[in-house]
């Protein structure tokens, strides 16, 4: 007997071994008694920890553990298979998951021409996926860095480097821009010429708003991610879907990139609340930056902390996680947000100083 399935149980029934398993083609089970059970060779990826790839990086010689994969190397596997977390370094075969020969030889079709776009845009002088063509590269403003290596720490690319006081020494071609590096630096001394801590927190404190929370409602900013959470915005837009008109949206490059000052900022404005709209994080992320999601939602405990000690509710400042297809949630998230803070939370106390 020849079937495809998924088995769900191997026992001992009678001094025989009884396999039961779902069909994966007809859906229906299948039990069957069997003489011997033969298991494929499990396939171990040798990328993780093994220092003899022997790659400079300040955080080791080895790939990043993705544990998901248990080792195995692509760095987001849904949108950039073969784009390991080593930027210009291509995974294909068993190094990015088990496969057989066949699909071997077409994965590594796939990773030769991601290498290929690599090097058209190193000659450019342009940053690869995700932000394909972007010319900027953070710029650090040393004198006023206090070597604190935050910056060198989160970067999820080891594109950063320190010298023994701690002073970060950049590896522009390494870097995927990011902004990480920007939401982590508490002393706000990394910027890009596109992409700046002034630039958002200007545009947070262009928002008008009223001293009063019963002109129009509660106002809202929404800092959206670029990579997903705003293109779900957009289509839920085209399908339709609205929500209150006094929400205003920010498309940042990834939660990693939101500095703390921002959310200040929108606080200390009289915005009744903040939501910071993310990829998945955890075990089965969706980061395109690896981990911008999971680092905001660290930082925010942080922001929580500096809110209740200003007599802020930390619930006006929300996180949540939002894939691309949820286009048919983000209005209601939002509704649900809005209607949390009017009903629960009023007024934002710094309104109106
Ligand atoms: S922009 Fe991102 S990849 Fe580049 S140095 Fe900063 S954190 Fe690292
Ligand atoms: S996070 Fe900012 S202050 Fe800290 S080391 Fe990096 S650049 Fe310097």
């Amino acid at each position: 007997m020849l079937s495809k399935a998924s088995v769900t149980s191997v026992k001992e029934e009678g001094g025989k071994v009884v396999v039961t398993a779902k069909n994966t083609l007809l859906g229906q089970s299948i039990e069957l008694a069997v003489d011997m059970v033969v298991l494929p060779t499990a396939l171990v990826p040798t990328t993780a920890h093994d220092p003899t790839i022997n790659l400079v990086y300040r955080q080791g010689p080895a790939f990043p553990d993705l544990e998901l994969f248990d080792g195995f190397a692509d760095s987001n596997y849904i949108c950039f298979p073969y784009e390991t977390r080593r930027t210009g370094v291509y995974a294909a075969g068993c190094v990015r998951q088990p496969m057989g020969l066949g699909l071997c030889r077409e994965d590594a079709a796939g990773a030769v021409l991601k290498a290929v776009q690599c090097i058209t845009s190193a000659n450019h002088g342009v940053a690869v996926h995700p932000r394909s063509g972007d010319l900027s590269y953070p710029v650090f403003n040393f004198t006023r860095c206090t070597q604190c290596k935050r910056c060198t720490e989160e970067c999820p690319f080891g594109a950063l480097d320190d010298d023994e006081k701690g002073t970060p020494k950049p590896n522009p071609t390494r870097c995927r821009r990011c902004g990480t590096c920007m939401g982590a630096c508490p002393e706000r001394v990394i910027s890009f010429d596109n992409y700046n801590i002034d630039q958002i927190g200007s545009a947070i404190k262009e928002v008008r708003v009223p001293d009063k929370i019963d002109e129009g409602g509660p106002r809202i900013i929404v800092l959206a991610c670029e990579n997903d959470a705003y293109p779900a915005l957009d289509m839920a837009a085209m399908r339709g879907r609205s929500w209150n008109p006094f929400v205003r949206f920010l498309p940042v490059r990834c939660l990693g990139s939101v500095n703390a000052i921002w959310v200040a900022d929108a606080m200390s404005k009289g915005v009744d609340g903040v939501m910071l709209l993310g990829c998945k994080y955890g075990d089965d992320y969706q980061c395109h930056f690896m981990k911008g999601s999971e680092l905001c939602s660290r930082r925010k405990e942080n922001i929580a902390e500096s809110l209740g000690r200003l007599g802020v509710e930390p619930e006006r400042v929300e996180q949540y996680e939002v894939a691309i297809d949820d286009y048919d949630k983000v209005a209601d998230l939002i509704e649900d947000f809005v209607e949390n803070i009017t009903k629960n939370f009023g007024p934002n106390p710094f309104k109106g100083y």
